[in-house]
């Protein structure tokens, strides 16, 4: 509205309680009214801060979702959040210590109605994550692809199925003792990587997770949720193997209890190239170990 339409609006509503009132018309001083924001401005502070964003974009030796079958060695470019939607919660309010989230289902309602980031414009489905409270293991994958947009379900495709089958088989699963999540909780288009802005936009949500479910041991699934979490460069072949610790990874969290974090390759890795079963398997046994060590204490 414009300070002369408000203008327009105020001298009326004072006439008419004037008429009301006795009939006689009161002097008044001169209305200060300015015109509103345009509809469409965006407010400074929901901008995402350029500083915040991962160093997580960089070579690897795969692409875990590239379904072509090819290798993808590219770093993606940041792109611009061009979302006018990405407002209702904007990125600048989130921060895994300020969410306003206590609980897991807190946190999954909020998931559900973000729209922080472009990704909420082509979802069907958002995918919060599923599994048991204070579990064994997090396990942690890059973002949902076709079946889990379909289902708001994570880790339900193929994948999502071997995947089942590799905790089974040192006694996992994510109804007993395990959580299930994604480093972005919105499908990338075409199953590509999240891009830094996406990525920015929604860990706060994976940090905040991480705080309410406590798990003994984290499990990254493939190169991106590996990078990400511990934000680094190095590629999954390098990650993986060996336990190196979650420590709040800058979510205000730190003072935490260190969280050991094993990385492995994603099960789609596996599907595609039979030679990862192997160097995954070692590390499932490396996980079992860790894992039997925690209850002998
Ligand atoms: Fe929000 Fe994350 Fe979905 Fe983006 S991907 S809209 S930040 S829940």
């Amino acid at each position: 509205m414009t300070a002369e339409e408000k203008n327009t609006l105020a001298r009326f509503l004072d006439c008419t309680a004037d008429y009301l009132k006795d009939g006689y018309l009161r002097s008044r001083e001169a209305y200060a009214f300015s015109d509103d924001a345009p509809p469409n401005a965006v407010p400074l502070e929901t901008s995402l801060p350029a500083t915040s964003l991962p160093l997580a974009y960089q070579i690897d030796e795969f692409d875990e979702n590239d379904e072509s079958g090819e290798d993808d060695n590219t770093l993606d470019a940041a792109q611009p959040t061009a979302d006018p939607l990405a407002l209702s919660l904007p990125a600048a309010s989130l921060s895994a210590t300020s969410l306003p989230a206590t609980s897991l289902p807190d946190l999954a309602a909020l998931v559900g109605e973000c729209r922080a980031c472009a990704l909420a414009a082509t979802r069907k489905h958002a995918v919060p994550g599923e599994g048991i409270e204070r579990p064994l293991v997090l396990v942690i994958g890059e973002g949902p692809g076709a079946d889990e947009d379909a289902t708001g379900r994570p880790f339900v495709g193929k994948a999502g199925q071997l995947l089942d089958k590799m905790l089974a088989s040192i006694g996992l699963s994510r109804t007993e003792n395990c959580y299930i999540a994604n480093i972005v909780k919105c499908r990338p288009p075409g199953n590509r990587d999240p891009q830094p802005a996406e990525v920015a936009a929604c860990i706060p949500f994976l940090h905040r997770q991480i705080q309410l479910l406590r798990p003994r041991a984290i499990l990254c699934a493939g190169r991106v949720a590996a990078q990400t979490l511990l934000n680094t460069s190095r590629g999954i072949t390098s990650l993986r193997g060996e336990f190196t610790v979650y420590n709040g990874g800058g979510s205000g969290a730190e003072g935490e209890k260190a969280i050991p974090v094993l990385c492995t390759y994603h099960p789609s890795a596996l599907l595609r190239d039979e030679s990862y079963k192997r160097p995954a398997w070692e590390d499932l046994k490396l996980l079992k170990s860790h894992l039997d060590e925690g209850r002998a204490e």
